[in-house]
Parts: structure tokens; sequence; C-alpha cells
């Protein structure tokens, strides 16, 4: 992608896959580059995958299953607790990887470090989460119990945007509840889960529990079609994760896939104005727009439109774009040509109408000459026609759409493919819980841009943002990594016996 562009040093790392607790090259010789996008360097070549090399991965995951399995809950959750501590420890490290594939600020990486120990954290009280439930006499002397038991190996693929939080999303929960993990990452931003396999190390999981195969289409289809692949949790785009959902589905695998998105903030006339613009800053331009929660449009109902969008607009000019360790607001975007692609929205809602309000086409980044840079754009009056309000662009950019009435509101959400993320600004209570009540979104905030739950409730959005019934982490982070066996037992009265083969009738 874009390789033309790039600026090659001598010192590139091959960055490999990981089994068995140790670096494994694999076979294959093809290869992708990875760079910084705030210098254009290119600093790793990763090895992609090929299909033996899937499989070998997957055989170890198969072969440390029965025992990872058995280890009971108190060894299991140790390795777990001393995995959270060392992640807490060390997280600057991880910080520091994300920003260097990635872009995003040190800030914001070290953010989303925290948010995927929330997880870890979860999944440390799994000797609680895994309790079936018991029911004497059912029947008489019948007693009938359940128990929630692993499922095998578990695959995760995983999106460029959250390199260290969204596998995180799963793993944790995955490896507590006894599975064996094998974690594809983007091939864009593919060393913070290198970094993460080699803490589990430390935290003395077993060799085959947590594993990392790199690479692209050719491993994701390994993966969905193996065997021995029970489950599959995928977070992406929506067209990939539809043919992930159909694929791994057709092969027997449980599949949760998680796509796209375009959030929708509801500004009401009697918002807080400014809160709603430090939000609508916050949400659109934090992590260069690159989050599935971002909001990209704003919809300003009634007369607050003009005065809205000056605010929003005076906030968006003081962001300093350039390189994520400099102390900036705003990184890069992941490479030149999502960059390229993301600018060319710009254009094309120019081209539809739209005002620019603030253009950041023409960024002075604080950054290397190289980098993939971006700035802050906030455009206005975006017809709802124009590819730049019905595509997700998932770059820096903004689009205010306005609207006469709350009803004209909803209807466009309600309109729009995706329902991952929204939120309404208002100090109408009954406004506000009506808009919670009727909105067809997954996840709603009410006066909070980014609604994203904490880790003991579930992750996830409705309609074309998720394939498969079950949302990340929570208790359908449990449910999803475990099976449900019910048990019925009769230990027979001494003097009870005698044959009868009619259907088991209660009694
Ligand atoms: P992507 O769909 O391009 O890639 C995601 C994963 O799929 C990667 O591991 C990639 O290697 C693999 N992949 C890509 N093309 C493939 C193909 N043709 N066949 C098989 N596998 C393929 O997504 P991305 O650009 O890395 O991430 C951004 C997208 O992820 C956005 O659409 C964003 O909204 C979405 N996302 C959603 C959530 C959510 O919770 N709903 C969270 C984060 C990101």
């Amino acid at each position: 992608m874009g390789e033309d562009h790039l600026v090659t040093t001598d010192a590139q790392p091959t960055i490999a896959h990981w089994l068995d607790n140790k670096s494994f090259p694999g076979t294959s010789t093809r290869t992708a580059p990875v760079t910084n996008p705030a210098t254009g360097q290119v600093t790793g070549q990763l090895a992609l995958a090929s299909v033996e090399d899937v499989r070998a991965v997957v055989e170890a995951a198969a072969a440390a299953f029965p025992a990872w399995r058995d280890t009971s809950l108190t060894k299991r959750t140790q390795v777990l607790f001393r995995f959270r501590e060392l992640l807490n420890a060390r997280k600057e490290e991880l910080a520091a990887i994300i920003t260097a594939e990635h872009g995003k600020v040190l800030s914001d990486a070290l953010g989303e470090v925290s948010r995927g120990q929330e997880v870890v954290e979860f999944a440390c009280g799994i000797p609680h989460l895994l309790k079936g439930s018991f029911t004497e006499n059912a029947s008489t002397r019948v007693d009938v119990h359940n128990v929630l038991q692993p499922l095998g190996v578990v695959g995760i693929i995983s999106p460029f945007n959250f390199p260290a939080m969204v596998p995180m999303w799963f793993y944790p929960i995955a490896i507590a509840a006894g599975n064996t993990v094998v974690v594809k990452p983007s091939e864009k931003d593919p060393s913070a889960v290198l970094w993460t396999a080699q803490l589990w190390a430390e935290a003395g999981l077993p060799d085959g529990v947590f594993n990392v195969v790199q690479g692209d289409k050719v491993a994701v289809d390994a993966l969905l079609t193996d065997p021995d692949v029970a489950s599959i949790s995928f977070v992406g785009s929506t067209p990939i994760a539809r043919y992930v959902y159909e694929t791994g589905t057709a092969h027997g695998k449980r599949v949760q896939a998680l796509g796209g998105a375009k959030n929708h903030a509801i500004v009401l006339p009697d918002a807080d104005l400014d809160l709603a613009a430090d939000s609508l800053v916050n949400a659109g331009f934090g992590s260069a727009g690159e989050r599935c929660m971002a909001i990209s449009v704003a919809v300003a109902v009634g007369d607050i439109a003009d005065t809205l969008v000056d605010k929003v607009a005076e906030r968006t000019r003081t962001i300093r774009t350039g390189d994520g360790t400099r102390g900036c607001d705003m990184g890069p975007l992941v490479t030149r040509a999502h960059r390229d692609k993301v600018a060319s929205y710009i254009d094309q809602a120019e081209a539809d109408g739209a005002t620019v309000v603030v253009d950041g086409r023409q960024v002075q980044a604080d950054g290397g000459a190289d980098g993939f840079w971006l700035g802050p754009t906030l455009l206005d009056a975006v017809p709802t026609d124009s590819s730049a309000y019905t595509d997700e662009i998932f770059g820096p950019v903004l689009s205010v759409v306005r609207v006469d009435s709350y009803a004209e509101a909803v209807e466009l959400i309600h309109a729009n493919p995706y329902g991952n993320g929204t939120a309404i600004f208002t100090n109408d209570g009954g406004a506000a819980r009506r808009f919670a009540n009727e909105i067809e979104v997954g996840m709603v905030g009410i006066n909070v841009p980014i609604p994203v739950p904490m880790a003991y409730f579930s992750f996830g959005g409705w309609k074309a943002s998720l394939f498969g019934d079950t949302h990340a982490h929570g208790m359908e982070g449990v449910h999803f990594f475990t099976r449900t066996k019910a048990i019925t037992t009769r230990w027979l009265d001494p003097s009870h016996g005698g044959l009868n083969l009619g259907f088991p009738q209660n009694n």
C-alpha cells in the first residue's frame, strides 16, 4: 500500500509469528513493510503467513488446549493477575510501540492500553463468572446443574486502529475461560500483539496457549476454514466483517464480527453548546478520527447551527497535528494511501456543495516531511447524498448536517446502515430518555460523545456494525468463549428401580 512513497532504512527487523512462547519465522517468503506514519519510514518487514504456517500455529494451540482446559481456575487466574501486573508496570513500552506503528499520540496510546487492561481485570474474576447453576430436586431425587466449558482453539482477527485494545477485548476472557488463542493482528501495526505475547510468557502462561500469526487474507482464510478453530472474533470494516461471518459460520464456527460505523451526535437547541463543541472536537479528531466510535456527523437541530459551527471551528483551529511523541494533540493517518483517500472525501464534499470551514489538507504538521499528515477538517452543510456523508471516512473529518427537528435527526440515524454508537447533547431529560429508548444503535451516549462501555458491560453495535449476536467482553464475552452443558443427575435410593421406556417426565 503506497509503497512507492516509502522511505526505507538499512536496519529493518523482520516481524514474525509467535508459537509455543517464542518467535516463529514461518516458511512463507512473502513480506509486507510496516511504517512509522509520522516519518514515512519503513521500520520492519512483516512475515505474511502461508496456509502451512497457520496450520502449524493452530496445531500448537490445539495441542495445548487439553492441559490448559484442565488447569485449575486458581492457577489460571494467578497467570492473569501476573499478566495484569506486568502490563500495568510496563504500559509505557506498549504505548510507544502503538504510537510508532499506528501514529496516535502517546497519551491516546496509553488510554488504549488502559481500556484493554480493564478487560484483563474483568477476566481476573473468571472463577465467579464461570459459576454454573444448580437445581436440587428438579424431579424427585433428580438434580440438574450446568457448567460453562471452553470451546478449544479460538481465533481473533483485529483491525489497525486499536492494535493493543481490540485483541484485548477478547483474549483475556478466552484464556481465562480455558481456551487457547491464535491472534491475527492487522498487518499495518503488528508489533503490539507480539509484545503482549512476550508478556504472557513472562507471566507464566504455558506454551501454545497464546499464539500469533501475522498475515493478510491468506492467513484469515486459513483460520476461517481450519477445522481445529472453534470460533472467530473479528473486528474491522463492514465488508470484511460480513465475509468473515459468512465464511466462518459456513465452516461451522461460532463467529462474532464487528464492523464499521458512521456515528452521529445530535445537538438539541437546549444543549450546553460549549460542552457539545468540546465533545465533538474530542470525539471527531481524537486518534485522527480512526476510531469506530468517532463522531463523524454532528446533527445540529434548529437555530443553534451557526453558533455550534463557530464554537467547533474555533476549537478545531487550536489542534496541533504532529508526531505522537512530541506532545501534539493529533497524529498522522496510518498509511499514505489512507491519508490520500480521506483527503479525497474532503475534495468530493466541496464539489458536492459542502462548506469547508476548517481545511486540514494544507496542514503544517510538527513531524517528518514524509509523514502521512492531514489536519482536522470541519465541513458544514454536508449534503446527505455526498459520499462524505454516506461513507465511513475513518479520518479527521467532522461533517455538520443541519435539520429542523429532533424527528428529522432520528430519521437520519435510522436511515444509516450502521448502528455502532451515537450521542445526544441536551439538558432535557425527557428528550434524552426518549432518544435512549427509541434509537436503533448499540451504544448510546447522553452528553457523552464516545459511549464505550466498561469491560464488565459488553461492546458492540447493531445493524451493519455487527454480524452475529454476541458483543465483545462483559458477560456476552464469557458466553461467547464457553459452551453450556446441562447435567441431569439421579442417585437412586437403594429401594428404587424398575424399567420405564417412556419419555422422561418430571414427577
Ligand atoms: P479491515 O477490515 O481492512 O481489516 C481488519 C482485519 O481484516 C485485518 O486483520 C486485515 O488483515 C483483515 N483483512 C483485510 N482485508 C481482508 C480480506 N479481503 N479478506 C480477509 N481478511 C482481510 O479494517 P481496518 O482498516 O484494519 O480497520 C478499520 C475498520 O475497522 C473501520 O471500518 C472501523 O470502523 C472498524 N472497527 C470497528 C470496530 C467495532 O467495534 N465495530 C472497532 C475498531 C475498528
